[in-house]
């Protein structure tokens, strides 16, 4: 199955009508992801929407929730720079696909808007609705031709949107303290057993050889 690049996803865009700037945010994207994939086109949508319903203007500092880790947050860390890295985006793994924006707020709460798949709207595109009911009768990739074409020509039209107030808790003090196992610097709270998480229960790599030259 052949991926789609830029600039076939650029003819798309034309042939489906999407707007200019919308052109731009998905280009801005796609680069970013390295492909087209479909939820990042979805996604690419979404936070257009979220943007526009909450009047933001260009380079705001927001802050975001993905409720997903796959495609949807690169779309909300290339268009409101809101990244893993600036603390600004939040992986919230309900299972649906949807993101949330909102500004800044003293208190525990925010104003927010929430972009979701209204699943009513997406039954007209077969391709797209059997990608999003992960239907075994779908054959195809996550980038391939029909479902890319179906999601730009859809482009809001499979949108749902809220208005929402997100929780978020206050953040807390912490002190470090040295692991006696590996020695490095970490949160105090985050022990178990006496030593850090890293060499508990998140280990993920075993020590290897170091070659002598
Ligand atoms: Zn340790």
């Amino acid at each position: 199955m052949k991926e789609y690049s830029l600039t076939d996803i650029s003819l798309l865009m034309e042939k489906c009508g999407v707007d200019d700037p919308m052109q731009d945010y998905i280009r801005e994207c796609v680069s970013f992801h390295t492909f087209p994939a479909a939820g990042l086109l979805i996604a690419a949508f979404m936070v257009d929407l979220a943007l526009e319903k909450m009047g933001a203007r260009p380079g705001e500092k927001l802050y975001a929730v993905s409720e997903t880790p796959k495609c949807a947050p690169d779309a909300l860390q290339v268009i409101v720079h809101a990244t893993l890295g600036n603390h600004r985006l939040r992986i919230v793994e309900t299972g649906r696909f949807a993101i949330t924006i909102n500004r800044y707020s003293e208190g525990v709460r925010a104003e927010g808007i929430r972009v979701f798949i209204d699943g009513g709207k997406v039954k007209q595109y077969p391709t797209l609705w059997l990608w999003y009911t992960n239907d075994p009768a779908f054959k195809g990739s996550v980038s391939g031709e029909k479902l890319l074409e179906e999601i730009l020509c859809a482009g809001r039209g499979i949108l749902a949107w809220e208005k929402v107030r997100v929780r978020f808790s206050a953040k807390k003090k912490w002190a470090s303290r040295i692991c006696p196992s590996c020695g490095e610097m970490a949160p105090a709270e985050g022990f178990e057993n006496g030593v850090c998480r890293g060499c508990g229960r998140m280990a993920y790599y075993d020590k290897a050889p170091t070659e002598v030259p």
